[in-house]
């Protein structure tokens, strides 16, 4: 159902007007805006960086293989899931993959920038319920049979209360899928210029997870094999000051199609049941456990 971020109450207006305590969020460019103060969103992803990322997410090793990693994990862990919400869509990437590979999911999406509100619109047009707020304020109560943030939590200082409030938006039984990007070892410029807090290490995420309320259900690091040559480009790029989001994921074809073959490899070997202890990726998903 949808939830008053005003005061709690359930709310049945279509245009979210709260009849408890009269909040309704403001239309801002076209949608509801559910963030408490400033609209402006965060400075580090604005229309230019995401036109930048939409060039390469598209051949980029890097994100096919993390969106085809989300889609097994979505399909494998949450077969009978009919209503999903991306929270934090960024350009609509992984969003739109999720809908040609689920025509019959019911779909809802939101970011606190609004420029990307406007490129996912530009990418899947109405295809997805948008709106625009922060984790804190999510308008629906137990309302989603999943609830996926993919390199989101890892923006927030509160992370453990972010996912306490994906939990509330989840109906008992559904679930929770995670990706955040992992070891502080690999933290440079990228991860600065990007607004990240912090990287994760080993079950620290799983385990702010069962924190917030889930159970595991999986949790494994992704890019194992890429951890050497990560690890050094990592190191170079934290020097270096420029262009580094297309220095990492903007390769030179052939490199790049090796990379996505060795990646390709790796899913084929989580899917087989095996887990890896490091890699650049960690991808988490629970369940909240059915009342
Ligand atoms: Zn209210």
């Amino acid at each position: 159902m949808k939830q008053c971020v005003g005061c709690g109450k359930p709310v049945t207006a279509a245009d979210w007007r709260c009849e408890a305590c009269g909040y309704a969020p403001r239309m801002v460019n076209g949608w509801p805006s559910f963030v408490a103060g400033e609209v402006a969103g965060p400075k580090e992803f604005n229309r230019g960086v995401y036109t930048r990322m939409v060039a390469c997410e598209e051949q980029s090793f890097y994100h096919r293989t993390r969106r085809r990693l989300i889609l097994w994990a979505l399909a494998s862990l949450f077969p009978a899931a009919r209503r999903l919400y991306d929270l934090g869509v960024g350009t609509g990437y992984v969003l739109d993959g999720i809908r040609s590979a689920n025509p019959e999911l019911e779909l809802y999406g939101s970011d606190l920038a609004l420029d990307s509100l406007a490129v996912t619109t530009e990418r899947i047009g109405d295809a997805a319920t948008l709106f625009h707020t922060e984790a804190s304020r999510i308008p629906f109560a137990e309302h989603f049979d999943v609830v996926g943030a993919f390199d989101v939590v890892e923006h927030i200082e509160d992370d453990v209360g972010a996912l306490r409030a994906i939990h509330r938006a989840i109906r008992p039984g559904g679930g929770v899928l995670l990706t955040v990007p992992q070891h502080m070892a690999f933290w440079s410029r990228l991860d600065a210029e990007t607004g990240h807090v912090r990287r994760y290490q080993g079950h620290e995420l799983a385990d702010k997870a069962r924190e917030a309320g889930f159970e595991v259900l999986l949790d494994t690091s992704f890019m194992a094999s890429l951890f050497v040559p990560q690890y050094l480009s990592r190191r170079l790029l934290a020097k270096k000051s420029t262009r580094a989001f297309e220095a990492e994921h903007l390769l030179p074809a052939p490199l790049n199609r090796t990379l996505e073959a060795v990646l390709s490899a790796e899913i084929a070997l989580i899917r087989a049941g095996v887990r890896f202890p490091f890699g650049g990726l960690r991808i988490v998903a629970g369940r909240k456990p059915a009342a």
